[in-house]
C-alpha cells in the first residue's frame, strides 16, 4: 500500500486515546504515540491529560500565530497542544472562579521545564494586559533564566537539567490579567557545587560568570577567565557544552536581574558569593607534623576574606578547626586533612544552597501582587523526575521519594477518587485495577517506622551513629518489607549486585540502589556569621538555633515541605502533562520502544486511559449544571418548580442528550464525552 492511500488517521494516529474505540492495549498505545511522533505530532490527549513526547528539535509550533489559533477554542476542536491545555485551564479558572494546578511530570530530559515555559509564554501573550500587568509578565518570564542559571546544570541525561523542584503560582485578577506570582523551590541538589560525575557540570551560573563576566567584574572578584582553573568546575571534565552558550546566557541573566530590580549592591554581593565558592574550592590543605590540616597563606584566603568580608585569620582558623564545647568553655580542635576537605565542601554547599533560597525570596518579592483584591491562581509544578544513576545518593533518595508522593497524589486525585466517586454516586462501574504506591510512601515516611524516622533517630546520636549503624537499623526495621532490600536481606541472586553499604528500594518506577555514604552530615556556621557580605548576613543569621539544639534533618524538612506541597495541590483542580523521553541519546526522530513503554507504564498512562475510557469526562453538581444551562431551555424556566435533579433531567431531555451520553448520579450529572458538553456550550452562541 502506498503512503498516498493511507487515510489521515492511519498516518497520524489518534489525537485522543479516549474517544476512539480500538486502542486499549499497551502496544496499540505505543504504536499510536510512535506514529504521531514520526509525523512530528508530539502531543496526544487522554481526555484532558496531555501526553507530550520530546521531539529534540524545533518544530515551529510555538509561534504567536499558533497561540492565537488556540485562544478561546474548546480543547478537542483543534489538534492537541500544550497551548490548548493552558487555554482550557485558564478559561475554566475564569468561569468557575477557582484555583487550578498543572502537574508536569516525566523523567529527566522528558521536557517538563520546556512545557512549563511554553505555558507561561502562552499566558504572557494571551492574557489581557495593562502597564502594571506587563511589568508582572516580564518579571514572571525573566524569573526563569535566573532560576535556571542558579538551579540548572548539564547532566548526562539533560544539558539543562533542573536540579531543584519548582512550584510556581501565577495569580490572576477577576478579568484574567496576570497580577503576580509566587515560587516555591524544593531541595536544590547542593552536592553538585563540590562534585560532579563524569560528563556533568556544576550549576550554569559559575560557567556563565567565568566565560561571560565583564573584565572589570572578574578582576574585582579575583577570577580568571578560564574554567580549568577552578577545581569545582572541572570534576566532570566537560566545562564546555556544545549546546550551551555561557557568554550569551550570562548577558540574559544580567539583564533579567536588572528587570527584576535587583539593586546593584545585591548583584555585587551575589557574584561575590559565587566567586567565593570558586575560591573556596581551590583552597588546599597541607598536613603539619602531627598530620593536622594547615593552610598556606594562599591567594584564595585573601579573596575569600575580601569578598565575604571576614578577617583572614577567622577564615584560616575556621577552615582548619572545629569548635567543641568542653565543660564551660569552647575549645578548638584541629581537623585532619580529610575532615578539613569535608568541612570546606560542606561550607561551599551551605553557602550556595542558602544563597539560592535568598534568590528565590528576592524573586518572590519582585513578583508579589501588591493588590490584595480577590484573585485566582494557576500553579505550575515542574518537579525533578524519577532518577537512577550508577551511584545514587541521599539526594536521589529525596527526589525519588518526591516522585512517589506525586504519584500517590495522582492516584488519589484520579484513579482512586474517580472510582470512589462512581461508587458514592451509585453509578454502575467496572473497577479498574491499579498499583497503589502508598506502601512505598509509607516505607519512606511513616512515623517512627519509616526510613526518614530511622535516619532522624540516628542523627540524635552524634558521634556514635555512622552510615553503617544507620544501615543496620534499617535492616532491623525493614526486614521482610517487599520493597526494601540490602545485601544482608537479599537472596543469593540479588546479593551479587548489591554492595554491603547499599540499600535498594523497589520504587513504583523501578529499582534504585542507594549508597548510604555521608547521609549523616554536619554543618559549620559560626565563621559565616561574621561576614560583611549583605547576602551572607541574611543567609546565616546569628539568631539561628546552632548545633547545640538539634535542627531538623534535611530529610525531615523535605518531608514537611512535601506535605505542604500536597496540601497546596489538594486544594486546587488538577490538570496533567505527562512528558515522555523518546530516546537516551537526545536525538531527534528516534523512538526507543522499550524506553517509552517503561515510561508509559510507570506514569500510569494505561490505567488512566482505562478509567477515562470506562468513565465520564465531565461531571457537575445538579445545581451548578442547572444554573449554567437553564437559559438554554427558556420555555420551562423561570417557572420551574422541583428538585435540581429533576430540573437537570428535564433540561437534558430538552437538549436532546442520548441515554448513553450521560448518567444521573445521587448529586451530580455525569457526561461521557467532552463533545456533548461542548455542543451544549456552543448552543449559547446560536
Ligand atoms: P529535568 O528533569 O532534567 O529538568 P526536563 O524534563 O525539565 O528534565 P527539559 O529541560 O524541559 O527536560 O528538556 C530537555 C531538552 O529537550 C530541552 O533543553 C530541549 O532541547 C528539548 N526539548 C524539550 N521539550 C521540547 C519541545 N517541546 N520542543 C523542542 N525541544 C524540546
Ligand atoms: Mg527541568
Amino acid at each position: 500500500m502506498s503512503l498516498g492511500s493511507l487515510t489521515a488517521r492511519d498516518r497520524v494516529g489518534l489525537q485522543d486515546f479516549v474517544l476512539l474505540e480500538a486502542y486499549t492495549s499497551e502496544s496499540a498505545f505505543l504504536e499510536n504515540l510512535r506514529k504521531r511522533f514520526h509525523e512530528n505530532l508530539i502531543y496526544t490527549y487522554i481526555g484532558t491529560l496531555l501526553v507530550s513526547v520530546n521531539p529534540y528539535k524545533e518544530l515551529g509550533i510555538y509561534t504567536k500565530k499558533q497561540m492565537d489559533i488556540y485562544m478561546g477554542v474548546n480543547l478537542f476542536e483543534l489538534p492537541p497542544h500544550i497551548y490548548a491545555l493552558a487555554d482550557n485551564v485558564y478559561r475554566t479558572m475564569l468561569t468557575e472562579s477557582n484555583n487550578h494546578f498543572i502537574l508536569i511530570s516525566g523523567e529527566s530530559g522528558a521536557g517538563k521545564t520546556e512545557a512549563s515555559k511554553k505555558i507561561l509564554q502562552f499566558y504572557a501573550v494571551s492574557c489581557p494586559s495593562t502597564k502594571l500587568m506587563d511589568n508582572v509578565r516580564d518579571r514572571l518570564l525573566l524569573s526563569n533564566p535566573v532560576l535556571e542559571a542558579f538551579g540548572n546544570a548539564k547532566t548526562l541525561k539533560n544539558d539543562n537539567s533542573s536540579r531543584f523542584g519548582k512550584y510556581m503560582d501565577i495569580q490572576f485578577d477577576h478579568v484574567g490579567g496576570a497580577v503576580g506570582g509566587h515560587i516555591l523551590s524544593y531541595l536544590l541538589e547542593k552536592s553538585r557545587v563540590v562534585h560532579q560525575n563524569h560528563g556533568e557540570r556544576n550549576f550554569h551560573i559559575f560557567y556563565q560568570l567565568v566565560e561571560g563576566g565583564e573584565e572589570d567584574l572578574l578582576r574585582w572578584l579575583g577570577l580568571q577567565r578560564n574554567c580549568q582553573q577552578y577545581s569545582y568546575l572541572v570534576q566532570g571534565e566537560c566545562a564546555k557544552v556544545s549546546s550551551i552558550n555561557d557568554k550569551t546566557d550570562w548577558k540574559t541573566v544580567r539583564k533579567a536581574l536588572t528587570v527584576i530590580e535587583f539593586s546593584e549592591s545585591n548583584v555585587e554581593s551575589l557574584f561575590a558569593i559565587i566567586a567565593s565558592v570558586l575560591h573556596l574550592g581551590n583552597v588546599k590543605f597541607i598536613a603539619d607534623s602531627r598530620g593536622y590540616a594547615t593552610l598556606n597563606s594562599s591567594p584564595e584566603i585573601h579573596w575569600l576574606s575580601k569578598l565575604l568580608g571576614i578577617p583572614t585569620q577567622v577564615i584560616q582558623v575556621g577552615l582548619t578547626h572545629r569548635k567543641i564545647a568542653a565543660r564551660s568553655e569552647e575549645v578548638l580542635s584541629p581537623f585532619t586533612i580529610d575532615h578539613a576537605v569535608y568541612a570546606r565542601d560542606a561550607l561551599a554547599k551551605a553557602i550556595y544552597g542558602r544563597t539560592f533560597t535568598w534568590l528565590v525570596n528576592m524573586l518572590n518579592e519582585s513578583l508579589a501582587n501588591k493588590d490584595s483584591s480577590r484573585k485566582t491562581v494557576i500553579g505550575l509544578l515542574d518537579i525533578y523526575g524519577f532518577e537512577v544513576f550508577n551511584v545514587n545518593s541521599f539526594e536521589q533518595f529525596c527526589i525519588n521519594y518526591c516522585n512517589e508522593k506525586l504519584q500517590q497524589l495522582f492516584i488519589q486525585l484520579t484513579l482512586k477518587s474517580e472510582q470512589e466517586e462512581y461508587e458514592m454516586e451509585g453509578i454502575e462501574w467496572e473497577p479498574v485495577p491499579y498499583f497503589n504506591n502508598k506502601i512505598i510512601c509509607d516505607l519512606v515516611e511513616e512515623k517512627f517506622k519509616g526510613i526518614i524516622a530511622v535516619l532522624d533517630e540516628e542523627c540524635l546520636r552524634p558521634g556514635e551513629a555512622t552510615d553503617m549503624t544507620f544501615l543496620e537499623k534499617l535492616e532491623e526495621k525493614m526486614a521482610g518489607h517487599p520493597h526494601f532490600i540490602t545485601h544482608k536481606l537479599a537472596d543469593q541472586k540479588t546479593r551479587k549486585t548489591l554492595e554491603r553499604g547499599d540499600f535498594r528500594l523497589l520504587h513504583y518506577a523501578g529499582e534504585v540502589t542507594y549508597c548510604v555514604d555521608h547521609v549523616l552530615t554536619i554543618f559549620h556556621l559560626q565563621v559565616m556569621r561574621q561576614s560583611k557580605n549583605a547576602i551572607v548576613q541574611l543567609c546565616f543569621p546569628t539568631t539561628e538555633p546552632d548545633s547545640k539544639k538539634r535542627p531538623e534533618t534535611v530529610a525531615t524538612q523535605f518531608k514537611s515541605s512535601l506535605v505542604g506541597l500536597t496540601e497546596i495541590l489538594m486544594s486546587k483542580e488538577p490538570w496533567y502533562v505527562r512528558c515522555i523521553k523518546p530516546n537516551e541519546g537526545k536525538q531527534p526522530g528516534s523512538f526507543d520502544d522499550v524506553l517509552v513503554r517503561h515510561q508509559v507504564k510507570y506514569l500510569g498512562l494505561m490505567e488512566h486511559l482505562r478509567v477515562r475510557r470506562a468513565g465520564f469526562a465531565y461531571r457537575r453538581r445538579y445545581q451548578i449544571f442547572l444554573q449554567r444551562y437553564k437559559p438554554l431551555c427558556p420555555d420551562t424556566w423561570p417557572n420551574w418548580k422541583g428538585t435540581a435533579a429533576e430540573g437537570v433531567q428535564c433540561l437534558v431531555k430538552h437538549l436532546g442528550f442520548k441515554p448513553d451520553e450521560y448518567k444521573m448520579g445521587r448529586t451530580k450529572i455525569f457526561i461521557r464525552h467532552p463533545r456533548t458538553l461542548f455542543a451544549t456550550e456552543d448552543a449559547f452562541e446560536v
